[in-house]
């Protein structure tokens, strides 16, 4: 942990997720009611959900973003979903340059930094996220890596109120595989020296989480790391049991 950071743990649910699992974010919220509020806690379901989402959890702890948006305000983009759309929703969080997305559509850097800067312009917080391929780590470029999307997907005028960074090794996303815990340290440490050469004190306090196969099981392991600012997790944030177990044990710092 940051000192004087507030962890946050958000639950991204992919493509997945009915108007029937709005039951899991009422469970989760009134989960989190009890909690003692050392840490902050998200979940970015479907774009679908987002409005019914943030009514369902308007009064309570639970915060709710969103998984993506265009970088443009509005106009001929089928399909897409803007920041303003976003923060219309009520969504306060947006995810961007999630490795699926860098991956299956092609998102490059400078399109994830845009994407941010329409976050903020929005208003909303740019969880930005980065990370190596498993190849790229092989070779020992994991850190060029981090320097590189750290660089070209973090916007200028990002701080800690507007901008988290995910580090999501790609290769440990919905495998069960973790880095080590002194792999995970080194890269944290590299990120959070490169955030405070670039934005100063702003970067000191800028969250840095960490993602890929976060469960109960191995939450206090990856808390106590140096500079792991919270948890980004996928499949168990789907169940609303396996979520408040790793947000718990953030609660207990
Ligand atoms: C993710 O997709 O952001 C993620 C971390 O997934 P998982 O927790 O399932 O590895």
């Amino acid at each position: 942990m940051t000192p004087g950071t507030k962890p946050l743990v958000a639950g991204n649910w992919k493509m997945n997720g009915l108007r029937s699992s709005l039951d899991t974010l009422k469970t989760i919220a009134s989960g989190a009611a009890a909690f003692v509020g050392k840490t902050d806690v998200l979940v970015c379901p479907p774009a679908t959900l987002l409005r019914e989402a943030t009514s369902l959890c308007s009064g309570t702890v639970l915060r709710i973003g969103a998984q993506d948006c265009h970088s443009l305000p509005s106009g001929a983009h089928t399909g897409e979903i803007s920041a303003a759309m976003v923060a219309d929703c009520g969504a306060t969080f947006v995810m961007v340059g999630h490795s699926e997305r860098r991956d299956f559509q092609n998102e490059t850097d400078a399109m994830v930094r845009a994407k941010a800067v329409a976050a903020h312009g929005a208003g909303l917080v740019a969880i930005v996220c980065v990370g190596e391929t498993g190849a790229e780590r092989q070779s020992g470029e994991t850190l060029n890596v981090l320097k590189r999307q750290l660089a070209r997907s973090v916007p200028d005028g990002a701080a800690a109120a507007n901008t988290v960074v995910a580090y999501e090794p790609v290769w440990a996303i919905g495998t069960g595989l973790t880095p080590t815990t002194d792999d995970i340290r080194e890269a944290h440490a590299f990120m959070r020296a490169e955030l405070v050469s670039r934005f100063g004190g702003a970067g000191a306090n800028m969250r840095i989480l960490y993602g890929g196969s976060v469960k109960a099981s191995n939450a206090a392991e990856l808390m106590a790391i140096d500079n792991v600012d919270g948890a980004l997790v996928g499949g168990a944030s789907l169940k609303a049991e396996d979520f408040l177990a790793i947000a718990a044990i953030y609660e207990t710092l």
